[in-house]
This record gives C-alpha cells, sequence and structure tokens, in this order.
C-alpha cells in the first residue's frame, strides 16, 4: 500500500506513541509517509496542533519528494516494471509471481533481458530484487575495476562488493577496493570515476595535492565527477537505496490532515 499524497491538501499521518519520546517528533520516509512521534501525554488535540505548526516544513518536504517522484516515478516504485542500469547499458523488465519456487530468474526475451521475481510479498521480492543487483555487481564491477587498474598501472589487491548506505566505495592501506553495488545505477563514465577515485586512494590515502594531482592525470575532468557523485544518490531507485516504507503499525492513530490554504 503506497500512501504518497496524490495531492498535498490531503495528507495522511501516522501517529505514533512512544513512552521513551520526551517531545514530539515528526518523520517523512523517502516514500512520503508521514509520521509523528509523540509522547504519552500528547492528546489528539495537541497533534492537531503540532502537525499544524509544522506544515510549512511537511509540506515543503512532500513537494520535494512529488517533485522527485514526478521526474523519475521509476526510481519511487517498490515494485519496478522496468530495471535500468546505466553503468551497463542494461535494461530488464521485470516481472512478479508467486510461485513457490523462491528468487528472482534471468531470462531473454525480444529486445531485451526478462527478471522474474517469484516472493510472497514486498519486503520479499525486495529482497530478492536487492540480492540480484548484488549479484549482477559482482558480475560486472570487478572487471572494469581491472580493466581500470591495467590502464592506469594502479594496482589494488582486493575488491570487496557492498551494499553501503553512505559510501560509492573505498579503498583500505593495504589495497582493498569496496565498491557499492548501487554504482550499476550510475553513468559509464560516474562509475568508472568512482574507480579511479579509489585505485588513485592506493598511491595516497588521504585528499592531499598530490593525491588530486595524480587524480587530475586520469581524470581531467575529477572536479565535474566529484560533484556529479555528490548528488548521484538520487538516481538510486529507492528499493534499492535500502529506504524502508513506513506503514501503519498496530497501536498507530492514522489521521488525514487537511492543510491550510
Ligand atoms: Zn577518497
Amino acid at each position: 500500500m503506497l500512501l504518497l499524497p496524490s495531492t498535498l491538501d490531503n495528507i495522511v499521518a501516522f501517529v505514533k506513541t512512544s513512552a521513551k519520546a520526551k517531545r514530539p517528533r515528526l518523520e517523512i520516509c523517502p516514500y512520503g509517509t508521514v509520521t509523528l512521534i509523540a509522547p504519552r501525554r500528547f492528546s489528539a488535540r495537541h497533534w492537531q496542533g503540532f502537525l499544524r505548526d509544522n506544515t510549512g516544513w511537511i509540506t515543503q518536504t512532500l513537494e520535494r519528494i512529488d517533485h522527485h517522484r514526478r521526474q523519475a516515478p521509476q526510481l519511487h516504485t517498490i515494485q519496478p516494471g522496468v530495471i535500468h542500469l546505466p553503468a551497463v547499458g542494461a535494461t530488464w523488465h521485470i516481472d512478479y509471481s508467486n510461485q513457490q519456487r523462491r528468487g528472482a530468474i534471468e531470462s531473454q526475451i525480444e529486445g531485451g533481458q526478462r527478471l522474474t521475481v517469484r516472493a510472497g510479498d514486498n519486503h520479499e521480492h525486495l529482497k530478492h530484487l536487492n540480492a540480484w543487483v548484488r549479484a549482477r555487481a559482482h558480475a560486472v564491477l570487478p572487471t572494469r575495476l581491472r580493466e581500470i587498474s591495467e590502464q592506469t598501472e594502479l594496482r589494488f589487491s582486493r575488491i570487496n562488493i557492498r551494499a553501503q548506505k553512505t559510501r560509492w566505495g573505498s579503498c583500505t592501506r593495504s589495497g582493498t577496493i569496496s565498491l557499492n553495488q548501487n554504482l550499476l545505477f550510475l553513468s559509464p563514465e560516474l562509475a568508472d570515476y568512482l574507480m579511479i577515485h579509489e585505485l588513485c586512494h592506493t598511491v595516497h590515502m588521504s585528499h592531499s595535492a598530490r593525491y588530486w594531482t595524480l587524480v587530475k592525470r586520469f581524470s581531467p575532468d575529477y572536479r565535474l565527477h566529484e560533484s556529479r557523485l555528490r548528488h548521484a544518490a538520487n538516481q538510486v531507485p529507492l528499493w534499492a537505496a535500502g529506504a524502508r516504507q513506513r506503514t501503519a503499525q498496530p497501536g498507530d492513530t492514522v489521521i488525514r490532515l487537511t492543510m491550510p490554504i
């Protein structure tokens, strides 16, 4: 069930009372579900007042989510019909089935590739989709890193593929490079650049002037790539970024907010 409001003047919020909460707090999940975490002593009258006082922040946040959703609907759905992996130029058509055998099964179809996700519920199909992204990443990212390593003559010792939430990659002193599986959702240029960035850390660990001189040798446009990387999380579908849609839980009160015009 998706509770993202279709119009911003009709907002549904969950109220969760908490014994631990000292003061009321608002949360908006990346899918647009508004939750008020309220102390026990807070009454229904207080809820409405608190929400009204925070109307500005709520509408601004929901407008931002709504704008992003309209620009890239496929990144916001929890049941994608198509998955684009720009880094490898691949498009997958996704089918869902609740057959007994579980998992994500790849097949070829006319004009592309198909992935059939067999799962009992949303939670389970997201698990299979994420495991599949990881398998795709394992299939392609190490090969690409080795190619770039050969071109640049920057050696690394090991590679890890991870589902990191906050980093695109990292490099240890011993030369182990970790890459985020969600690099698959970036452009090939940006994914390549991230690998150059990490490979240069095998020579200079810190972001020193000498480090950037080395980066520039292999990627003259490194400043542009760095700034794009900072905003690149926007290109990852919410289901792959680990965002969970909050849904009503036992004990929640569901209230409908009517925003003042
Ligand atoms: Zn770095």
